[in-house]
């Protein structure tokens, strides 16, 4: 994949420096961030535009994880390119425990992963309890990283009034 110079152009100008983090600061969409290649409008990870902008092709079969845990970070040293088992002993899908069948105990290390990062890019919770089929505040605990702190990604980013407004039964 070649990343055109519209798409580096798109990639770098929403970049905001954070710490030793670069932040992509673009459009973001439900389970990650997306930057599109003009011509086709195919969409590329800011992350995997990133990488092969700074380092060329992305190594087959991999993908990006990030050391500093920041889901939008765009720094190349930062990036890692992992093989899928890497990838499945860094966030790994626990199996419930004998006689558990608590909703926390349903939803794998990935999925945790993943709803973390689609609050932080702007999902309600309602929505990511009603994907991952668990309680408001279940998902609420784990989001906030009461729950599986383990598993790392932005916790908790957004204001607690949503998440309150859920325990209490009210629609967001
Ligand atoms: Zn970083």
């Amino acid at each position: 994949m070649r990343i055109s110079p519209t798409a580096a152009y798109r990639l770098l100008v929403h970049v905001r420096r954070k710490g030793e983090c670069l932040f992509w600061k673009g459009k973001s969409w439900a389970g990650g961030f997306r930057l599109y290649h003009e011509h086709d409008h195919s969409p590329v990870e800011p992350s995997i535009a990133s990488w092969i902008l700074w380092r060329g092709a992305m190594p087959k079969g991999r993908r990006i994880v990030r050391t500093c845990g920041n889901l939008r970070c765009i720094a190349p040293g930062h990036l890692e390119a992992v093989t899928p088992k890497e990838f499945a002993a860094r966030f790994p899908v626990r199996t419930p425990p004998r006689g558990v069948d608590s909703a926390a105990h349903r939803v794998s290390g990935h999925q945790v992963y993943a709803a973390r990062v689609s609050y932080a890019a702007g999902l309600s919770l309602l929505a990511i309890k009603r994907r991952l089929g668990i309680a408001p505040r279940t998902a609420w605990l784990l989001i906030s990283g009461r729950t599986w702190a383990h598993i790392g990604g932005p916790v908790g980013t957004r204001s607690r009034q949503e998440a309150a407004a859920l325990r209490y039964g009210r629609a967001e």
